[in-house]
């Protein structure tokens, strides 16, 4: 039978719930000793919160994927440079603007444009698709995903009108991060963007995969207090899900359980966050996203992608939503929020500062 929660993880967890921030040693302590008790209280408090400041409104974001070209080649990733078993394609302007009128008839009001570091969004292309999106659709947010770039890059894209970046940090361990990245890519690197974004006025969005092999729950901790320090806007957190053609093909999936108990403590550290109950979550479980939401999450990123290269920006296998029509896809999780008391706002979703 299980033990219940001790005296010392309960009270971590009121002093998380309280004060929005534990010692690195705690959050790993809270994350090593964590059982069903603990999950539950977390998340009851999360929920709390989250209710306070965001009711039972779920933000949707339109995720265009723009293109599976990459210079990179991340261990985990299934669009990795390597991987030449994957059909490349990427997505003109025409095709994305007609993503986004589609999309802003479904009622998005935030377009996530993501891609691989493909060298044909320079700056000039890359900003002339964004501030067409904003002429259209002044009432729309844009953010961008499209990896690492320059200062100069950033301010670019920010001048013409991009106003989020999501930029995942993978991993606050810079030994760790070693471990999941080719030499070439460097943490300091990933992290300067990181404080470039912010300082260039962007909402910036880090976050990291649940599970990614070699994590601890030291590397968490770490992670978390990176959360709590940097304050991003948002934060990205989903299962790591092996790829077939990658060098962590057989490696073990993220569970569920640890990545709804992060989702808890992250909400618990700052309570205002942009929180994503992403589509890796909901492949790893059917009922992933809205257990995510229930965790404390406030977000949902549904597929806007044309159907015919969905399958095509496979970052891990078995990815959910790739034979949907983008309508499916908004109408199933807004009948999926409303099963479980909250329903996607037609709405930008800005954090509520
Ligand atoms: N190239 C951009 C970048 O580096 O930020 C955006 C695209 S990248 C594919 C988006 C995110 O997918 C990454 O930040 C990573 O966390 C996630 N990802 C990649 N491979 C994954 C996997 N096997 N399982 C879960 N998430 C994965």
């Amino acid at each position: 039978m299980e033990k219940g929660m001790t005296g010392e993880i309960h009270e971590l967890i009121e002093c998380l719930a309280e004060n929005h921030c534990l010692s690195e040693k705690e959050y790993a302590r809270l994350i090593e000793n964590r059982d069903e008790e603990a999950a539950a209280l977390l998340a009851e408090r999360a929920v709390e919160v989250r209710k306070s400041i965001y009711g039972s409104a779920v933000y949707t974001r339109g995720l265009i994927e723009i293109s599976n070209i990459c210079r990179n080649d991340c261990l985990y990733c299934g669009i990795r440079r390597s991987n030449t078993n994957v059909q490349r394609y990427r997505l003109s302007r025409e095709d994305i603007l007609a993503c986004v009128r589609e999309g802003y008839g479904l009622g998005f009001r935030t377009f996530v444009l993501q891609g691989g570091e493909d060298g044909f969004y320079s700056d000039e292309v890359l900003g002339d698709i964004v501030s067409l999106i904003k002429t259209e659709f002044p009432d729309c947010a844009v953010t961008l995903s499209m990896g690492e770039r320059s200062l100069e890059s950033y301010r670019f894209l920010h001048d013409a009108g991009a106003d989020r970046y999501l930029l995942r940090h993978e991993t606050a361990d810079a030994i760790h991060y070693a471990k999941l990245h080719p030499p070439r890519m460097s943490f300091e690197n990933r992290i300067r963007c990181l404080y470039h974004l912010k300082e260039t006025g962007y909402q910036t969005g880090c976050g990291f995969m649940v599970g990614s092999p070699f994590q601890t729950a030291q590397t968490l901790a770490k992670d978390l207090k990176f959360v709590e320090e940097f304050h991003p806007d948002m934060c990205g957190i989903g299962p790591f899900i092996p790829h077939h053609d990658t060098p962590f093909g057989s490696m073990a999936a993220g569970t569920l359980e640890l990545t709804l108990f992060l989702l808890s403590m992250i909400r618990l550290i700052y309570p205002q966050v942009l929180l994503p109950a992403t589509t890796a979550l909901g492949t790893i479980h059917p009922k992933g996203r809205e257990l995510g939401i229930l965790a404390g999450a406030n977000v949902v990123m549904p597929n806007l992608s044309p159907t015919g290269v969905r399958k095509k920006y496979e970052l891990y296998d078995n990815k959910i939503c790739t034979g949907d029509e983008s309508a499916q896809c908004r109408t199933c999780l807004d009948q999926r929020m409303r099963a479980i008391g909250y329903y996607l706002a037609v709405d930008r979703g800005d954090i509520k500062k």
